[in-house]
């Protein structure tokens, strides 16, 4: 229906989209920018235009009738609650063996994450992307994307001395004490804005609890960094609400097809533009899916065998230790993490300290571990039921609870404490059953060339998290960025 032909069209507005979208533009490129979820720039009753963590409601969670929290429990009682169904902002998509925490909206993941923005240690760069040459990225992708992001690190004076932090202190404390190296995480907040909260001086947002279903005000989310540089260009045109369903061969270029939604998910409109060029950035998930799909049912069966392949969960697993009752972990937590352990070279982890911003004293020390796992899940096309299967065995998370174990197994002999087993279910001490880094799917140099480039196809690429293969070592957004950013260059600078 559409006569003109978009030159370039992203589809997802998460890391990989806007590095995408903002690149392209810069070069002279129109590009239209298609986003599944909603543009959230419009206050709600309450005058926010996010929903806190303590208060989820329909805001929180794309289209599901009842939140699916990621600490379920709280001191034994479930606490999840029936919500209306919209499209909120955090999807908990689940398949067999795992639930997949993503974001939803113009911004993708940067608007519910932690802003935890780490980049890897080099000497582990070659387990996270043994294709790509590390100079190039410690030299120049990732310094650009760090800049682009926002990225910074507390203030150590003020990390001493809030009472926000009092469940960092504790946490290195014990890291300390057990002779675990102590580090402070680099985060993508506003650290300025976080001293004026704690003030009084200026509305709260990390230390009112807001973090999983979005940050009102201090987090640098890509809607303060990369999308307001890709408004400025003009070139850009962004639909929100619109879900890519399919992208098949055309003459000029590609036909997408997609459906608009209104807020409770149904579909409104189903439409079709023809893109010269179509960059796939919906999320390792998201891209995995339309991929797997696209491949299976004969709209692109020239795309390889890797497609689907490498998937893995950063070996995320979260727990909460009970501490004494001298070691108070504070009523007041910021939401923002900026502490963790570096047990990588050791033990193959990297554990997270973790807010439980509830609003009352828990004597609890929560984590959230990034561990080395050789588990690695393939997708495929279930033509019965419709739709792409995930083969996540739930067991394959041992791997990392046994990494995590080596590093709080022994916090807990030296300090007399034992594990919670209160937070994900009745008598459940490990948070094994999520992941909050989905990687890979369409892995780089095997799925696509070295640059994202698909194979079987030209003028397609991937640009997110799935070209990288399971694993980061640590947070993955400033790795997805950075590589993104290298892909773009060589792209921009070679197809057009
Ligand atoms: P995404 O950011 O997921 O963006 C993909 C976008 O595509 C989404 O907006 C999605 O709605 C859209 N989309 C999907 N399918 C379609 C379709 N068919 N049509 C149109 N649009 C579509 N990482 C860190 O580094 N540090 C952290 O502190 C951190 N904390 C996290 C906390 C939580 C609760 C979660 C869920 C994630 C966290 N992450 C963190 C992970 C990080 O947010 C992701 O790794 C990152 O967002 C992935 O970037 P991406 O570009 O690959 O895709």
């Amino acid at each position: 229906s559409d006569a003109a032909v978009v030159p370039a069209l992203v589809i997802g507005s998460g890391y990989g989209g806007c590095v995408t979208a903002l690149r392209l533009a810069q070069a002279g490129v129109d590009v239209h920018m298609i986003e599944m979820g909603m543009s959230w720039d419009t206050p709600g009753p309450d005058g926010k235009i996010f929903a806190n963590t303590t208060t989820p409601d329909q805001r929180s969670f794309w289209l599901r009738t009842r939140t699916k929290q990621p600490l379920s429990n709280f001191l034994g009682f479930p606490i999840d609650k029936d919500i209306p169904k919209y499209t909120g902002i955090l999807d908990a998509e689940e398949f067999s063996g795992i639930t997949v925490y993503q974001g939803r909206g113009v911004g993708g993941g940067s608007l519910v994450n932690g802003g935890m923005a780490v980049t890897p240690r080099r000497e582990f760069f070659g387990e996270v992307l043994p294709s790509v040459n590390p100079d190039e990225m410690y030299n120049v992708y990732y310094p650009r994307a760090n800049a682009e992001l926002g990225v910074t690190l507390i203030d150590p004076a003020w990390f001493d001395s809030t009472p926000a932090y009092q469940y960092a202190r504790v946490g290195r404390k014990h890291a300390q004490r057990s002779g675990f190296p102590f580090v402070y995480v680099p985060n993508v907040y506003d650290w300025n804005y976080m001293k004026q909260e704690a003030d009084g001086t200026v509305p709260k947002s990390a230390l009112a609890g807001e973090i999983l279903y979005g940050n009102n005000y201090g987090k640098k989310s890509l809607q303060k960094t990369y999308l307001q540089k890709i408004r400025a260009t003009g070139r850009v045109t962004i639909s929100p609400l619109h879900r890519v369903t399919s992208v098949t061969p055309a003459s000029g270029g590609y036909t997408v097809t997609m459906e608009e939604l209104n807020t409770t998910g149904g579909v409104v409109a189903t439409k079709s533009v023809t893109a010269a060029k179509v960059f796939f950035a919906a999320g390792s998930i998201g891209t995995s899916k339309l991929l797997t799909k696209l491949k299976s049912t004969g709209a692109l069966p020239n795309l390889n065998g890797e497609i689907g392949q490498g998937w893995g969960d950063n070996g995320n697993v979260m727990v909460g230790r009970a501490n004494h009752l001298w070691d108070p972990t504070g009523a007041l937590q910021s939401s923002i993490p900026t502490a963790g352990i570096d047990n990588w070279a050791a033990g193959g982890a990297f554990a997270e300290v973790a807010p439980l911003p509830t609003g009352i004293e828990t004597y609890a020390s929560f984590y959230l571990s990034i561990t080395r796992t050789p588990s690695r899940a393939q997708f495929s096309w279930n033509a019965a039921a419709g739709k792409v299967d995930l083969n996540w065995q739930t067991a394959w998370k041992q791997t990392s609870i046994n990494a995590a174990k080596s590093i709080f197994d022994k916090i807990n002999a030296k300090e007399g404490t034992i594990y919670r087993t209160d937070l994900f279910g009745v008598y459940k001490t490990w948070g094994d059953h999520l992941t909050y880094h989905p990687l890979g799917g369409a892995v780089i140099n095997k799925a696509t060339d070295n640059y994202g480039r698909l194979h079987g196809y030209s003028g397609l690429y991937v640009m997110d998290g799935s070209l990288i293969p399971g694993l980061t070592t640590v947070n993955p957004f400033v790795t997805i960025t950075a590589l993104a950013e290298r892909n773009v260059e060589k792209i921009i600078a070679n197809d057009f």
